[in-house]
């Protein structure tokens, strides 16, 4: 068994922001960061446009970014939480600044601010089209300099030590050994992201399968609003490839069309505004244009736009596109909606406390009423930083003495597994591919009750027939993360089945009940 005073499962912008403030403050404290790929794999090293903060009350005001999240979240934000985290905006973009964070500036010296859909102002900072990257790496370089971080790549959580609503800590598997390990811990910290690779086409990578999610609903903590997911209306689309690459909203912004396969700008029949239309509405037509038509994707038409300067504001994109074969001059760029964002997660208090004791929630892995049913674009690396505060500030105002594991739990879980036989192997991928392919199509931007009662008769038989094989200890970490995708996808399920009204990124079919 393994102590530590800090246990941080996750090494994204929320996990390594709270890690090194603590070890800063407190030099002779222990703080272990547990990571399932390459030290810096997460959503946050993808993220593009920025964070969103008021960094003038000339040009810009916090009431402004207040109204504009509260419009976006369309009456389901926590006011008082919206506006503690929009107030503490500047204060946390000068920390990332001293940590090394570069943010571009215009010739006159000032912030270079983006605007983007849904905001009322110019104010997203942002380095280039790689924003998240440049944050991460800042962030892990400073991470590596404090001697008491430990940050273990390549370890994946398989499940939160919990008795009578404590928590002491994690079960951890070493993914090069399949050796598993108890961390003890005064306190944990989930910091375990998002859920995109439950669904077929995500601009999330493969890492965000839900697994905080799962492993705090297993050890009783409330999970909240996971039927508010937004999905981004145009990724690259590509049969075969897992990684999505996101084609920028600012795209149709310049003037390109959204066609579908006949060439019709099908947009227009359901929203005067056409491709200006917000990302949701986007969204739901595409989804709709593609169960009517049956067609794998749709298409954004550039051939009529000025080409020089199309590939002066848009060069990743333009690249990108050439490299897969499409060229934005001549080809029609195939696009489908892909789930980007979770809303809802594991219910926190604005300490980032969950319902369990000794256990903390931060970032997209966390449901604080920031978002209420959409998220305003680049207010999620705002809020991740603004709760990693929130969650140092409370912990370190918190005596500290050890949070002995109970003998029960230490027993139950000092266990390691069969390795799983080839053939096992191929029948996980395979269960991955349906699960994501039945999550996208009943589970996805337009959803129905007699969809939903579908996905959940058949996620709930794929769970029992994992949770046999791992009693069994027929297992592997992979295993533990299909099942995790799993209980997300029915969280998402059961959430949706008790919304009946639409609302921001939550659209439902209304259907004839027969009783
Ligand atoms: C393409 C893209 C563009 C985006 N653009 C923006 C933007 O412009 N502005 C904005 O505000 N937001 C943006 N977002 C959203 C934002 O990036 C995320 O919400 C935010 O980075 C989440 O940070 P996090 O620390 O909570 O999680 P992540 O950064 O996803 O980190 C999660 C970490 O947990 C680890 N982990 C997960 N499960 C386990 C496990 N079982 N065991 C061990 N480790 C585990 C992962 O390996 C990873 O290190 C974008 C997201 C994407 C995908």
């Amino acid at each position: 068994m393994e102590k530590t005073n800090y246990l941080i499962l996750g090494s994204g912008v929320a996990g390594l922001t709270f890690a090194l403030k603590m070890a800063t403050r407190f030099p002779d404290r222990k703080i272990t960061i547990i990571t399932k790929g390459d030290e810096d794999e997460s959503n946050t090293k993808y993220a593009q446009g920025g964070v969103a903060v008021v960094t003038s009350e000339i040009t810009d005001s916090y009431q402004d970014h207040i109204e504009d999240t509260l419009i976006a979240g369309a009456g389901l934000c926590d006011l008082s939480v919206v506006e503690m985290v929009i107030k503490n905006g500047p204060k946390r973009l000068q920390e990332l600044i001293s940590w090394g964070a570069n943010f571009d500036k215009n010739q006159t010296g000032n912030f270079d601010l983006g605007m983007e859909g849904g905001h009322s102002a110019n104010r997203v900072l942002h380095h280039k089209d790689q924003t998240g990257f440049e944050i991460e790496q800042k962030i892990l370089k400073q991470v590596h300099r404090q001697e008491n971080i430990e940050l273990l790549p390549h370890h994946f959580a398989l499940e939160l030590l919990v008795e009578n609503k404590r928590c002491y800590g994690a079960k951890v598997i070493r993914i090069v050994n399949k050796k598993t390990t108890i961390f003890q811990a005064d306190f944990t910290i989930l910091a375990t992201g998002g859920i995109g690779n439950t669904y077929q086409h995500s601009s999330n990578p493969a890492i965000a399968t839900g697994d905080g999610i799962a492993m705090a609903y297993r050890a009783g903590a409330k999970i909240s609003d996971m039927e508010f997911i937004q999905f981004h209306p145009t990724v690259f689309y590509e049969k075969e490839s897992k990684n999505k690459f996101l084609i920028s909203e600012a795209v149709r912004g310049f003037g390109a069309h959204l066609k579908n396969k006949r060439g019709e700008r099908f947009l227009l029949k359901i929203d005067s505004r056409g491709e200006l239309a917000s990302r949701d509405i986007v969204s739901q037509a595409i989804d709709m244009e593609l169960k009517k038509s049956r067609e794998p994707c749709v298409f954004l038409d550039c051939t009529h736009l000025d080409m020089d300067k199309f590939q002066k504001h848009f060069p990743t994109i333009v690249q990108t596109c050439i490299a897969k074969g499409v060229n934005p001059a001549r080809d029609w760029i195939p696009v489908v909606p892909a789930q980007h964002y979770l809303c809802g997660g594991v219910d926190v208090d604005t300490n980032g406390q969950t319902s369990i004791q000794h256990l903390y929630a931060c970032g997209e892995v966390s449901r604080t009423g920031l978002h209420g049913a959409y998220r305003l674009a680049s207010n999620s690396l705002l809020e991740a930083l603004v709760y990693a505060d929130n969650i140092y500030k409370h912990l370190a105002s918190c005596d500290l003495k050890e949070n002995k594991l109970p003998i029960s739990l230490e027993n139950k879980t000092n266990s390691d597994f069969i390795p799983m036989t080839k053939v096992h192997q191929i029948q996980l991928q395979n269960l991955k591919s349906e699960l994501q392919a039945l999550m996208s199509s009943s589970v996805g931007i337009v959803r129905s009750n007699s969809d939903l009662r579908i996905a959940k008769n058949r996620l709930t038989e794929w769970k029992s027939i994992l949770e046999k094989s791992i009693e069994n200890r027929e297992m592997d970490w992979k295993m533990m993360e299909i099942l995790n995708q799993i209980e997300v996808g029915l969280l998402i399920v059961e959430h949706s089945l008790k919304r009946d009204e639409n609302c921001g990124g939550f659209m439902k079919l209304k259907e004839i009940e027969h009783s």
